[in-house]
């Protein structure tokens, strides 16, 4: 069966998950959402898209009635995901939203209770847990190839550049680098580790406050701490451009990946030898592993569903909370 998708937001992200749909086996795109009429003209002769799935922000709700998508693909400016994908799951259908999926936990907790309600499923674009590389060095450490897990380091980061884009607007993006990038490193930790962390401490630096004004993080470095032991340390930047390094060490051996979550081909070795798994357009895999998922109820290596984003969401809460208090800050995920 395929996969019936609308995407919500037809900007830079939008366009690729677009194009990388054509190649999909178990999805494909049959509908749009956006304010910008000529966007969605553009859309419709380009990948065959039928009036009556054209919709805009004020009259998507009536996407209910049409039986012919099954999932609407949310990808806005951050601060829009709660509102947005609690109306989509409103209208029946199934949501998949962009990361971060809220700009807090509270709101991300809500996003979770109002697809529970609503009996849709609600899955958040982590196109790395399908990557073939990054699901080896799961597989492996499932196995027991690095030995018990000790310590993860994450580095995420780019140097931003326009300053007027949203993602530098706390009202659009609930916050700088860590919700935008410092989150893959947030989320890698715990799929690398294969655990939760039980606290958190962390330290920011602002080397430019004219762009990156208050509540717009620029820096932080955090460390958690897990129940076993093992421990992460992370970098979150809008600074410095091709961060991109995950590194994973256990009492037998290691994993590093360079680059860790960029589009790819992500590259990556092991102390056993070279990752070679071919790459695959992150894309192409996540939307059609998501159908899998939502139409035939498939569990995939390492979950995508909202109670996941939830997790990181209560993480980068208590990052802010450790950068502002400069105290450790306990987790209970
Ligand atoms: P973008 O600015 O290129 O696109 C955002 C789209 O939202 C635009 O088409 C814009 O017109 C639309 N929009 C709707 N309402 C808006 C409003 N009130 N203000 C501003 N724009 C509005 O941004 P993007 O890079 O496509 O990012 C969108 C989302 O996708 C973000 O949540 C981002 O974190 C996520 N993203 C994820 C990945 C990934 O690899 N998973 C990569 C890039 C972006």
């Amino acid at each position: 069966p395929m996969l019936r998708v609308a995407i919500m937001g037809l900007g830079s992200y939008g366009s690729r998950v677009a194009e990388a749909l054509l190649s999909c086996r178990a999805a494909k795109l049959v509908g749009v959402i956006s304010g910008t009429p000529s966007k969605v003209k553009e859309w419709q002769a380009k990948y065959n898209i039928p009036e009556k799935n054209c919709y805009n922000y004020e009259n998507f709700d009536r996407i209910k009635d049409n039986q012919d998508i099954d999932a609407v693909y949310v990808i806005t400016p951050n601060a829009l995901h709660k509102d947005q994908s609690i109306r989509v799951a409103k209208a029946g259908k199934h949501v998949i939203c962009e990361k971060p999926m809220a700009v807090n936990a509270v709101e991300a907790q809500q996003m979770v209770d109002a697809c529970k309600k609503a009996n849709v499923k609600l899955l958040i674009g982590y196109r790395m847990h399908f990557e073939p590389k990054t699901l080896e060095i799961v597989r492996m450490r499932n196995a027991g190839d690095f030995g018990k897990i000790l310590f993860f380091q994450g580095l995420s980061g780019f140097k931003i550049g326009d300053p007027g884009e949203w993602r530098l607007n706390k009202q659009l993006a609930g916050g700088g680098a860590m919700m935008d990038i410092g989150i893959y490193s947030i989320n890698g930790a715990r799929y690398m580790v294969g655990e939760d962390p039980v606290w958190v401490t962390a330290q920011e630096v602002k080397t430019d406050p004219i762009k990156f004004k208050e509540g717009v993080d620029e820096t932080i470095t955090f460390q958690l701490g897990f129940a076993n032991g093992a421990l992460a340390s992370c970098l979150s930047t809008y600074a410095m451009n091709n961060l991109d390094r995950f590194f994973l060490n256990g009492e037998k051996g290691f994993a590093e990946l360079l680059p860790a979550t960029g589009y790819g081909p992500i590259k990556g070795h092991t102390h056993l030898g070279e990752l070679t798994q071919p790459h695959v357009t992150h894309q192409t895999l996540q939307m059609d592993e998501m159908s899998a998922i939502i139409l035939k109820g498939k569990k995939p290596l390492v979950p995508v569903d909202g109670e996941e984003g939830v997790k990181d969401m209560k993480i980068v809460d208590a990052i802010f909370e450790a950068v502002k208090t400069g105290k450790k800050v306990d987790l209970k995920l």
